[in-house]
């Protein structure tokens, strides 16, 4: 009895197969996004301000879920999501970055491909409108991963990566901060609302997760300071193996830390979930002295966030239609 009721479950299943197979494979994607992580006091936040971060948020979630939408890669969704804020005077990348100690904007981006590992970084350029973009440039067209200064935008030139004046990025609140912090001789990791980094992460419908990050480093940073942002492994990530990461914060602790890979290396090797390696990343992170957040995306779809500030710009969605958009811890 049981074979013939087997036989007759397979030939039910043969007579419906060709109908599922010319029926679209069900589209799976998500994508996570950060607008950097900090002291964002809740009294020093009016709900007019709340309303215009979390509209800002929402953009960048358009941008790249739009992409994913569509079946499109999740190397394309990262970078429109932070275009989309690096042209946003909120967030310390692109326009609104802050200020050097020289008062001049040093932008620092990275970009990754989780399918090949295929990566691009840039650092220290101060006249390309949206860094993640020759950041993409240098991962695809040159034969190197990171390119700095004047070398940097001397490529950016030759990849027709547009190109604005110095004055493009400064903001009147950025200057206000710089002022802050050499009046009141602050440490630059005093100044209020000192983090705003940008970064996203995907997972397309291929099955495939990108990263990418963009910042304006540092409140008062000199030297050529550069932080972890552009750095591959330690702020931006992506192995369809494991993860992908985009993190903010005080770079040097996430250089220190390697960070980002180390989530997707955890991932990997121990078998944790995204939220449990991020913790784990964030408070190791924490007990060295570094302060900061991280987003990650799974090829499995899921999506964490994790932080030890008392808040990060965030927000999330998939295929599977939550949104979320959140600034502080609760
Ligand atoms: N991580 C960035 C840096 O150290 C700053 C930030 O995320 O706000 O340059």
């Amino acid at each position: 009895m049981k074979t013939t009721a087997a036989v007759l479950a397979g030939l039910v299943l043969l007579a419906l197969a060709p109908d599922a197979a010319a029926k679209e494979p069900p589209m799976h994607w998500t994508l996570a996004i950060h607008g950097g992580a900090g002291t964002m006091r809740r009294e020093a936040m009016t709900p007019a301000r709340e309303a215009e971060y979390r509209a800002a948020l929402d953009a960048a979630l358009n941008a790249g879920s739009a992409v994913l939408a569509k079946g499109g890669s999740a190397l394309d969704a990262v970078s429109a999501a932070v275009a989309v804020m690096e042209d946003d005077p909120h967030f310390n990348a692109g326009r609104g970055a802050v200020f050097t100690w020289d008062g001049t904007n040093q932008l620092d981006a990275a970009i990754m491909d989780g399918r090949t590992r295929a990566a691009g970084a840039i650092a220290g350029v101060s006249h390309v409108k949206n860094p993640v973009r020759l950041a993409r440039a240098v991962m695809e067209h040159s034969p190197h991963v990171m390119l700095a200064g004047a070398g940097a935008e001397a490529f950016a030139r030759t990849q027709g990566i547009q190109m604005v004046d110095h004055a493009y990025f400064a903001t009147p609140e950025r200057r206000r901060q710089l002022e802050e912090l050499k009046a009141k001789n602050l440490g630059f990791l005093d100044v209020d609302h000192k983090y705003g980094t940008v970064g996203a992460v995907a997972l397309d419908s291929q099955g495939h997760v990108a990263a990418a990050t963009s910042t304006g480093g540092m409140t008062g940073k000199r030297w050529d300071r550069i932080g972890d942002s552009p750095i591959i492994g330690a702020g931006t990530y992506a192995d369809d193996r494991a993860c992908a990461v985009s993190a903010t914060g005080a770079g040097e602790y996430f250089i220190r830390a390697g960070a980002a890979h180390e989530i997707c290396a955890r991932i990997r090797f121990k078998g944790e979930s995204a939220q449990t390696a991020a913790d784990a990343v964030i408070k190791d992170i924490a007990e060295l002295g570094g302060d900061g957040g991280v987003i990650v995306v799974t090829p499995g779809g899921d999506a964490a966030f994790s932080f030890n500030t008392p808040g990060m710009y965030r927000a999330r969605t998939s295929s599977a239609g939550g949104r979320e958009v959140a600034i502080f811890r609760d």
